[in-house]
């Protein structure tokens, strides 16, 4: 237990931070979230993106731990927020293997030896994640490092607009590189208490300027295609395949085609407006959404809801400095899961208080060990 003292102009304050028993401060049901009137089933979707190898918070470059941000912090967060529900699911949008001492460590190291996982899946395998996309960083330590390393993931990855590139002009011919989508079945309980089996159908893609940028691994082996043309192909597949919901996990910014002709239809306003979308899960502008201060007067996003053009969307920061969360409702309507609404959040993991950052519940231990000798590897290779 810590106390803190913070004296407001003449008024004491004292704020008493329970560390250890924080967990009852931090809720995360929005009391205002309106509810259907009959049975409904509550979908909380949790996101991480742009974790950047940071498993632990520790900072690698000045050599000491941090609370801004780290896996290990948010895996508090996910357990938190999926003991309040009886139903949820758990996504990563990209960029996880490259962005610190770790990342580059295991780049220059482990493909001399092909028996060792990525430390970055020993934690999201810990953690249970349901399914992952990849974000433009994963291939700048070339494919088959990037191979290689997600052989270590339990969960399925998925991504719908990366194509081999078969040098020819024809489009119809063209070969997925990775699995375009995955169709999760999960059994769900009602707001009366009955179960249904669920499908969620979760598609993958990226901004085609990840090509751009890593032309070495692109250029002749791999092709981006346009993110909404490609939405607009494989949805209604997964719904033929029974999906009942379709959640986008989009590498991509907001407005990243805004005002740009050729890049028309990559970015999430575009997506949000791709039919049988039903949330989009966000990631590479580091950014936040919902977040009242940058989007309350942007055109067809309500700010409350967290939904752009009516659908539910979240994006979590980068790092893990936050968890998103999306709560879906969903109700029957002639045979078919509809959603009657939705409520999306982002949740930091620390506060601001007198320029001082305070943790909002302690790290999980479990991330901590699972990570115990790989950090110490790094540790050592900076030495
Ligand atoms: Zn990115």
């Amino acid at each position: 237990m810590r106390c803190l003292k913070v004296i407001q102009g003449k008024k004491k304050v004292i704020f008493i931070f329970f560390f250890t028993v924080i967990t009852l401060q931090v809720v995360f049901n929005n009391p205002k979230a309106q509810v259907p009137s009959k049975p409904y089933i509550q979908v909380r979707i949790l996101e991480t993106t742009d974790l950047h190898a940071k498993m632990l918070g520790y900072d690698y470059e000045k050599g000491k731990p941090t609370v801004e941000y780290g896996l290990e912090w948010t895996a508090s967060f996910i357990k938190k927020a999926r003991n309040e529900v009886p139903n949820s699911v758990l996504f990563d949008v990209g960029d996880v293997l490259v962005g610190n001492a770790l990342g580059k460590y295991v780049s220059n190291t482990y493909l001399f030896n092909w028996m060792e996982m990525h430390p970055v899946y020993k934690v999201m395998n810990l953690i249970n994640y349901d399914a992952a996309t990849v974000g433009n960083h994963e291939f700048n330590y070339g494919l088959a490092f990037l191979m290689e390393s997600l052989k270590g993931a339990n969960f399925p990855y998925v991504n719908a607009n990366i194509y081999i590139d078969d040098q020819n002009k024809y489009g119809g011919d063209d070969i997925n590189f990775f699995n375009p989508y995955t169709i999760i079945e999960k059994k769900f309980t009602d707001s009366s208490g009955k179960t249904h089996r669920l499908k969620i159908g979760v598609i993958g893609l990226i901004t085609p300027i990840a090509a751009e940028w890593d032309k070495e691994t692109f250029y002749g082996k791999l092709k981006i295609k346009n993110m909404t043309e490609t939405a607009e192909h494989f949805i209604p597949i997964m719904k033929e395949k029974g999906a009942d919901i379709i959640v986008a996990l989009a590498h991509v910014g907001l407005n990243a085609d805004k005002g740009l002709k050729y890049k028309k239809g990559n970015s999430v306003y575009s997506l949000s407006k791709v039919k049988g979308v039903d949330a989009i899960l966000y990631g590479h502008s580091h950014s936040l959404f919902p977040n009242k201060d940058i989007h309350s007067n942007l055109e067809g996003i309500n700010v409350k809801a967290g939904t752009i053009h009516g659908i539910a969307a979240v994006q979590a920061g980068y790092w893990g400095n936050h968890l998103g969360i999306i709560d879906l409702y969903l109700v029957k309507n002639n045979g078919k899961w509809v959603i009657s609404n939705s409520h999306s959040m982002v949740k930091p993991i620390y506060r601001t208080l007198k320029l001082k950052k305070i943790p909002m519940l302690s790290p999980d231990p479990t991330v901590k060990k699972v990570m115990e000798k790989d950090h110490i590897r790094v540790l050592d290779s900076l030495k």
